[in-house]
C-alpha cells in the first residue's frame, strides 16, 4: 500500500457491527466490565480508547513502525520522551535552532532539574563528534527542516554518529510529515510529531504523537501516556483521523504553494533573502533531496524593510492570516521576532541568524496564483515605499507583554 492509499485504508476497515465506512467516535470516559477486572479490551479512556487506538495504529502505519502513543499536544509528547529517558545529570544534544517550545521546555524546566542541555550546530559533523566525545549523551534530538530558517540536517549521518556514541536518536518530523520524510529509514529510534500542524491539518486540533519501532524503547513512553495522563479527547482523535485522509493531497499543494512563493520572492527587490529548501540556492537543498521526497510547506523571507513596514506587511495580507502555527489549510503568516521566537532574547536571536525583518509564511492549500498575487502585492508596496537598503536592525526590540508560545 502506498502512502496515499494508506491514509484512507490502513487500519480503517468499515465498522463490523453496522458497516459504517467511517470509524465512530467512542466519546466515553469509561467502559462497562463483564466481571471485576474482566473487560472487552478497554477499561478507562485515559488508559486507552478505541478511537485513539485507531489513530495510533494509522500514524504508526504511516511512519512504517509498530508503536504510537498520542498526546494532548506536541509538547506533551516531547515531555513524555524527556521524562522517559532523562535523569538528573544526563545529557541531551539539540540543534541551536530547535523549535521554540522545545527550547523553553528544556532550558526552563529540564535544565533546572539537573539535565544538561547542549546545543550543537549539526551542519558541522566535527562539532557533533566533539560533543559526543566530551561526555556520554542519552538523547540526540533532530529537527529537519528547522524553524523558521528551514535549515536541513543530514539525519542519517547524525544518527550514525549518535548511535556510535550510544545515544538514542529522536526526530521531530512535524515539518515534513511521513509523506515527505521517513526518519525511521534514516536511523531514528523515536519520532515525535506536533499533530496540530499538517497531520490534523485544519487548525482545529492541538495534539502530539510519539512513535517507535522497538518495544523496549516504546514501553516507558506508553506507560507515561497513562501514568501522567496528557491524553487527547476521542473527538480530537476522530478529527485527526478525518484530516489524515487528505494528508498526501494537502502536502502536495502546500509544497507547490511554498515553491511558487519562494520562486516569486527570490527575484524581488524587497526581499533580501529567501529560506526554502526547494530552491537550488538553499544550502540544504541537496541533503533535502537525498532524505526527503518533498521540501515542505514553510518558507521564510528576510525583507528589505523598516520595523513599521514589516508590521504593515504581515498585518495586511489578504489570504495570509497573521497567526502562530502552520500546517493548516488556511495560509498563515508570522513575524518570528515578535511572535513565535519573542521568548528568545534578542542577542540570542541575532546569534542564530534570526533577523528582526524575517517573516515566516505557511501557505495553506488555496490556489497558488491567489497566494502569489497576495505576496507580490505586499512586496511591491515595500518597494514602492522606496526602502531599497536592508535595515535589519531597525525593528524595535521591546519585549511583548506576553511571552509567545513559540509555535
Ligand atoms: C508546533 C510544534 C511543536 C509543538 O507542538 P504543539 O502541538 O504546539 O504542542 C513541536 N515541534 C515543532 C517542529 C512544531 O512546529
Amino acid at each position: 500500500m502506498k502512502l496515499g492509499t494508506k491514509v484512507i485504508h490502513y487500519a480503517q476497515e468499515s465498522e463490523s457491527g453496522t458497516g459504517a465506512v467511517v470509524a465512530p467516535i467512542f466519546q466515553t470516559s469509561t467502559f462497562e466490565q463483564i466481571a471485576p477486572g474482566e473487560n472487552r479490551g478497554f477499561d478507562y479512556t485515559r488508559t486507552s480508547n478505541p478511537t485513539r487506538s485507531r489513530l495510533e495504529e494509522v500514524l504508526a502505519g504511516l511512519e512504517g513502525v509498530k508503536h504510537c502513543a498520542v498526546y494532548a499536544s506536541g509538547i506533551a509528547a516531547e515531555n513524555a520522551i524527556l521524562q522517559a529517558y532523562l535523569q538528573p545529570g544526563d545529557r541531551i544534544i539539540i540543534p541551536p535552532d530547535v523549535y521554540g517550545g522545545t527550547h523553553r521546555l528544556l532550558y526552563r524546566s529540564w535544565q533546572d532539574k539537573g539535565v544538561e542541555v547542549v546545543a550543537v550546530d549539526y551542519s558541522s559533523p566535527g562539532k557533533l563528534q566533539d560533543a559526543l566525545t566530551a561526555a556520554e549523551a542519552k538523547l540526540v534530538w533532530i529537527e529537519s527542516p528547522t524553524n523558521p530558517r528551514l535549515l536541513v540536517y543530514d539525519i542519517e549521518a547524525i544518527a550514525k554518529q549518535a548511535h556510535d556514541a550510544g545515544a538514542l536518536v529522536v526526530v521531530d518530523n512535524t515539518f515534513s510529515t511521513p509523506i515527505f520524510q521517513q526518519p525511521f529509514t534514516l536511523g531514528a529510534d523515536i519520532v515525535i510529531h506536533s499533530v496540530t500542524k499538517y497531520l490534523a491539518g485544519h487548525s482545529d486540533v492541538i495534539q502530539g504523537a510519539v512513535l517507535a519501532q522497538d518495544a523496549a524503547i516504546f514501553e516507558p513512553i506508553k506507560f507515561l501516556q497513562n501514568a501522567s495522563g496528557a491524553v487527547p479527547s476521542p473527538f480530537d482523535c476522530w478529527l485527526t483521523l478525518r484530516g489524515l485522509k487528505t494528508l498526501e493531497l494537502r502536502l502536495a499543494r502546500h509544497a507547490e504553494n511554498a515553491q511558487r512563493l519562494a520562486e516569486a520572492a527570490s527575484s524581488h527587490p524587497a526581499v533580501a533573502r529567501v529560506y526554502y529548501p526547494g530552491l537550488p540556492s538553499h544550502p540544504g537543498h541537496e541533503v533535502a533531496k537525498k532524505q526527503s521526497t518533498g521540501f515542505g510547506g514553510v518558507l521564510s523571507l528576510e525583507l528589505n524593510a523598516s520595523a513599521e513596514e514589516v508590521r504593515q506587511f504581515v498585518s495586511s495580507r489578504k489570504y495570509f492570516k497573521l497567526a502562530e502555527s502552520l500546517g493548516g489549510v488556511k495560509s498563515l503568516i508570522c513575524h518570528p521576532a515578535k511572535m513565535t521566537h519573542a521568548a528568545i532574547p534578542a542577542e540570542k536571536r541575532a546569534e542564530l541568524g534570526l533577523a528582526d525583518t524575517l517573516v515566516r509564511l505557511a501557505p495553506g492549500i488555496e490556489t497558488p496564483e491567489d497566494l502569489v498575487a497576495d505576496l507580490l502585492e505586499g512586496l511591491n508596496a515595500l518597494s514602492a515605499a522606496g526602502r531599497g537598503a536592508a535595515d535589519s536592525q531597525s525593528v524595535e526590540r521591546e519585549r511583548p507583554a506576553l511571552v509567545a508560545a513559540g509555535v
